[in-house]
């Protein structure tokens, strides 16, 4: 089994879908690729900074999930990232209402001593010179660099964001993402150009129409489980992303093969995410459930037809 490090925010999220509205609530890119990669019960660690607001019971949440929290900074005198998004009637689009850096702005991260042989590094969605600082204190060069961004990032430091993409092996990020990031409507063009940027593979999530995993010229596409109940999307592409570097790090295998693996495993977990607010359900989460999904996922995509 290989080590795994996270790098991402920890934060509190103020959450407004049709169903309903919350506080702040814990959230956090790293928060939710933590709690979806310690489904594989793996030698996880987050690297991030919150600030003294942030409940030592959430940070607790963590650590009893088996993930190593020494490299989560606590600034005593400093406030919590936030975030804050309202989504519109289809759940699929957003608007974000606020991002405040917070202690954020001034993050020097620290890779804890144990975790710079990782195998498996998830880049959660960061600035990228954060990302960028926590690739260069690995000491042995990781099998596998994993990187999720959004559109903020390449809004605010894009120039940083392509020195850091340069260097990795896997992005995962969303369809009008990787068409800002390219300048292209098609997705299989954005993910070729995307892939002559650095990463040779190159993960498209399209929310509930699933996701595509692109590395040259195969394409593997895993839908969305068709779900009765979505209450809210955020922390699903985190989800996702976590499941997918929690499984290559489980099985060690960074083959295009296993990947579609990862892609389903990560798909898999997004869809208990949005089923309740925040991290609720993620937190709750059994193996036995996840069995019993990935059975579905299965029979979803599962067909015996006859070609002559
Ligand atoms: P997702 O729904 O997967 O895109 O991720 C939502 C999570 O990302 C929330 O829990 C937020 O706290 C976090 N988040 C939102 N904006 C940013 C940002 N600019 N940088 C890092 N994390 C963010």
């Amino acid at each position: 089994m290989s080590k795994l490090v996270i790098v991402g925010t920890v934060a509190f999220d103020a959450i407004e879908t049709p169903f309903g509205k919350t506080d702040k609530i814990l959230g956090g890119a790293a928060t939710f690729i933590g709690l979806a990669a310690s489904q594989f019960k793996l030698d996880a660690a987050i690297v991030s900074i919150v600030g003294g607001d942030f409940p030592k019971e959430y940070l607790n949440l963590l650590s009893k999930r088996n993930i190593d929290i020494s490299g989560i900074e606590v600034v005593e005198n400093g406030k919590t990232f936030f975030w804050s998004g309202k989504y519109h009637n289809d759940m699929n689009s957003r608007d974000t209402l606020a991002t405040e850096l917070n202690v954020l702005a001034d993050f020097n991260p620290v890779v804890p001593e144990d975790y710079k042989d990782a195998e498996v590094l998830m880049l959660g969605n960061l600035h990228p010179m954060v990302q960028m600082s926590v690739l260069d204190q690995m000491e042995t060069k990781p099998k596998l660099v994993v990187l999720d961004t959004m559109n903020f990032w390449m809004d605010n430091a894009l120039e940083d964001l392509h020195r850091v993409i340069k260097r990795i092996d896997v992005i995962t990020i969303n369809d009008e993402e990787a068409r800002q990031l390219t300048g292209e409507y098609s997705l299989v063009v954005a993910a070729r150009k995307i892939q002559e940027m650095g990463p040779k593979y190159v993960v498209i999530k399209k929310g509930e129409h699933g996701a595509l995993l692109f590395h040259n010229d195969n394409v593997f596409y895993a839908p969305a489980l068709p779900l009765e109940e979505v209450f809210d999307p955020t922390g699903a592409g985190d989800t996702f992303a976590g499941g997918f570097a929690g499984y290559i790090a489980r099985t060690e295998d960074t083959s295009f093969e296993n990947m579609k693996n990862a892609v389903i495993y990560g798909s898999t977990l997004a869809s208990f995410c949005v089923e309740k607010f925040g991290t609720q359900r993620m937190i709750n989460l059994k193996a036995d459930e996840v069995h019993k999904r990935l059975q579905q996922f299965k029979n979803l995509t599962q067909f015996e037809i006859v070609l002559d």
